[in-house]
């Protein structure tokens, strides 16, 4: 599983750690900030690309070995790598909006954004099923604090950590 490390929400990404964690052992690769991409081994695969809405795909992500991935709560994200045009790369954030119960995918909803420097418009036009492309491991800073009641307010591509956020409400019965 590659997970990447470097950008900050503070400051612009000057480099990538990208770290594999495979079985017991843990090895660390350093990447320069501008890379043309990412070893397959440490990727995930595109095993689904399906149109959504206009300018909007969901996209489900697998081990090439069909190995679990780590396991994600409600409102959690991933880091993922896109090769830009120039022959480096960028970071994009994205949340994870399928099955959290499914161990052996990710599911992520992209909306392209019309004034793209390259994250979301590669997502959605040019990534197709079977490519290889480099995630971290999911991270949550928008948690769902327990409560017996919810109400959910989620506007356009906004939903995406809420439909995880909803089904756990389902699941508790609140
Ligand atoms: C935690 C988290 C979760 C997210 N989840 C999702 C999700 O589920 N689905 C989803 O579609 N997106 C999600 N996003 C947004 C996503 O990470 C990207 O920001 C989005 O896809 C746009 O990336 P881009 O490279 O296409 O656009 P960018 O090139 O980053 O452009 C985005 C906007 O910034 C403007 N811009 C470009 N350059 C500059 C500049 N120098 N100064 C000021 N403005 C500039 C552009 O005009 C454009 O309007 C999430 C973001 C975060 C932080």
């Amino acid at each position: 599983m590659m997970a990447v490390r470097g950008p900050t929400r503070s400051g612009p990404v000057t480099s990538l750690k990208l770290v594999t964690i495979d079985g017991d052992s843990i090895q660390r690769e350093d990447v320069p900030g501008h890379h043309p991409g990412v070893q397959s081994k440490d990727s995930v695969r595109v095993a689904a690309k399906d149109v959504l809405a206009d300018g909007v795909v969901a996209i489900t992500l697998v081990r090439p070995d069909g190995d679990r991935l780590p396991d994600w709560t409600p409102g959690s994200h991933i880091d993922v790598v896109v090769p830009d045009s120039g022959g480096s790369s960028l970071v994009r954030q994205y949340s994870l909006c399928g099955d959290r119960w499914d161990a052996h995918s990710y599911r992520i909803a992209v909306l392209r954004e019309p004034q793209s420097r390259g994250g979301s418009q590669y997502l959605v036009d040019e990534l197709a099923v079977g490519d290889l492309i480099s995630i971290g491991t999911p991270r949550n800073h928008f948690k769902l604090s327990p409560a017996r009641r919810f109400q959910f307010i989620a506007g356009g591509i906004g939903i995406t950590p809420i439909m995880t956020m909803i089904d756990a409400a389902d699941v508790d019965g609140a």
